[in-house]
């Protein structure tokens, strides 16, 4: 009787398998399925295991969302941890596992088989690379084994290798347990899918954390002198340290994918169409370990990220199941806490629109308030915004703040996603209650001043945009902000004074490059319309005084 049904084989019972197991069971009751967990835990919260090390999350049981017993109980899905899926055998429809305690090797027999390995954490064969207090983090055991180190030895001081999502979050943890931190970097910026200037940011975050920020140096190898680990890097500097965190990034886990012939992509991971099927039509492959197509440049991409995975493993559950299903790819949707600042962001950064060779886009910066301003506690942003010439179809956003930043990233993802442009944005009706927003939102905010530059009512100078000999700067701010700091060769002339003083604006704007700028760039922007209506080109400065400090760090 058993041996009728459709038996369904999953390797890996985190995100994408568990997701694909639990889908396929309330639509399929008949099926047997299988988890192969070569862990000793199913479904637990990878997201929530740096702030375990950190102790904001206390309790490890915590972490785990289900256990092998409740998926049985409550779904009839078997689960057998500390089992590795070791080989396919396509022809014969087995995978061959072994059992890790035990040594014992099976071969076990699958009508549909799904592959959610995941991705693993990169490790560089550098010198020393092996050497105890060298961690990544990817399991609870690893993340216990780093509460242990700490705790053993007292430590005091901790190097983190990579400034992207992880490696901000444990630097985070690690200095909320009072541990000294240093973060080393190879680019020149943190959080690389953040355009740089954006990331500058978050620096000055960390900075006044106390985080020592070792950028644009790559690690070269580890050394172990007198009980400490020093870390050695290209440019010649050591720093030294109790442990070392590791987080320079995952690569897809291909190798059983690989070991069955199954056809990989151009970028390293598992090729599936968008059934999350791959080149053998027994086999569905999901998460970290697969590579997806980029919503908005149409190439192809690896994104590790926890929503799309869920999402992949529910998708190749429906194809199981004979339902169709399409994966529409990915846009890169994510956020990350760092010291109180959300940092979110979706599509494409400048930076990687330049890569896929896409150059006909603008860029505009603003630094709304996150709720109205008239009641207590508003807190500025950080918006970037990123949208096609010509059309305004959206291409990416960034958004870094205290409050609100993650609400409206999601936001703008929604309408990317429906590839809307920043006159959707414009329109859009969002919630409203002084408290929450305003009733211009962010969003709304964000979506007029492009649309007004793509109207011509506002045609913008960027920050990194150099003067030339034509170039004339106004700063049309108050003479205070003006003597605090002004860009060099500014004339000062406050939007207040404008209309009176159209002599010297017709003088300056002679020279051929007349350029506006303000504090953010709102009175920039009336001072643009006011001169535009007298018939003076002029072009306001995007994100204001405030964006070009932060940009060249001066911020
Ligand atoms: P995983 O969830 O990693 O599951 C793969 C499982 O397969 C592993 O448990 C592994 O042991 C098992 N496995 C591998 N090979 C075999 C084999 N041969 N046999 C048997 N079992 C095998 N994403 C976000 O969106 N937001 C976040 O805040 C976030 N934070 C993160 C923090 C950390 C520390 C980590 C590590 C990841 C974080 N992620 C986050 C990423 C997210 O966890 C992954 O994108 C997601 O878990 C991928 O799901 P997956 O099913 O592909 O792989």
């Amino acid at each position: 009787m058993k041996a009728n049904r459709k038996r369904v084989v999953i390797v890996g019972g985190v995100a994408g398998g568990a997701s694909c197991a639990a889908r396929l069971r309330r639509l399929d009751e008949k099926a047997e399925i299988v988890i192969f967990e070569r862990g000793p835990h199913v479904s637990f919260a990878n997201c929530g295991l740096p702030y375990y090390i950190g102790g904001v999350i206390a309790d490890e049981e915590a972490l785990l969302v289900t256990d092998a017993e409740r998926l049985n109980d409550r779904m009839a899905i078997e689960v057998r941890t500390e089992t590795e899926v070791i080989g396919i055998h396509r022809r014969a429809k087995e995978v061959e596992v072994r059992h890790l305690p035990s040594g014992k090797v099976m071969r076990e027999r699958y009508d549909a088989l799904v592959l959610s390995p995941g991705a693993a954490p990169i490790r560089p064969p550098l010198p020393g690379i092996d050497l105890p207090g060298i961690f990544t983090v990817r399991s609870i055991p690893d993340s216990r084994a780093i509460r242990e180190w700490i705790a053993a030895r007292g430590a005091k001081r901790a190097v983190v290798v990579g400034a992207g999502f992880i490696g901000l979050e444990m630097a985070e943890n690690l200095v909320h347990l009072g541990l000294r931190v240093t973060l080393v970097e190879m680019l020149d910026q943190v959080m690389p899918p953040l355009d740089a200037e954006v990331a500058h940011a978050v620096e000055r975050r960390l900075r006044e954390e106390g985080v020592m920020l070792a950028l644009g140096d790559g690690v070269a190898g580890f050394q172990n002198e007198e009980e400490q680990l020093i870390v050695e890097t290209a440019g010649g500097k050591r720093h030294c340290a109790d442990l070392v965190i590791l987080a320079i990034g995952v690569r897809p886990e291909t190798a059983l994918a690989r070991g069955a012939g199954l056809r990989l992509g151009e970028r390293g991971g598992i090729a599936v169409n968008a059934a999350m099927r791959t080149s053998d039509r027994a086999i569905w492959a999901v998460g970290d370990a697969v590579e997806v197509t980029d919503r908005v440049s149409g190439g192809k991409g690896l994104v590790p990220l926890a929503g799309p995975a869920n999402r992949q493993g529910r998708g190749a559950a429906e194809s199981i199941a004979g339902r169709r299903t399409r994966f529409p790819g990915v846009l890169g949707t994510a956020v990350c806490g760092v010291f109180g600042l959300e940092v979110a962001m979706t599509g494409k950064s400048g930076k990687a629109l330049r890569r896929a060779g896409i150059s006909d886009y603008e860029a505009v910066y603003l630094f709304p308030l996150d709720h109205a301003e008239y009641y207590p506690g508003a807190k500025p942003l950080l918006l970037k915004l990123l949208f096609q010439c010509g059309t305004g179809r959206l291409l990416g956003a960034q958004a870094v703040g205290e409050q609100g930043a993650a609400r409206r990233i999601d936001v703008i993802a929604s309408v990317l996603a429906l590839g809307g442009t920043v006159y959707d944005l414009e329109q859009s009706e969002l919630c409203y209650a002084p408290q929450f927003g305003s009733a211009k939102d962010p969003v709304n905010l964000a979506g007029m001043v492009a649309a007004a530059v793509l109207r011509g009512e506002m045609p913008v100078v960027q920050w990194h945009e150099p003067d030339t000999e034509r170039t004339r700067w106004i700063d049309v701010r108050a003479p205070e902000d003006y003597h605090a700091g002004h860009l060099p060769g500014a004339m000062n002339l406050p939007l207040e004074e404008l209309r009176g003083r159209m002599e010297e604006v017709r003088a300056l704007a002679a020279h051929g490059d007349l350029r506006v700028y303000c504090e953010v760039g709102q009175r920039g922007y009336l001072a643009t319309r006011l001169l535009l209506q007298r018939g003076i080109a002029v072009r306001n400065l995007t994100g204001g005084y405030r964006m070009k400090c932060l940009a060249e760090r001066g911020g």
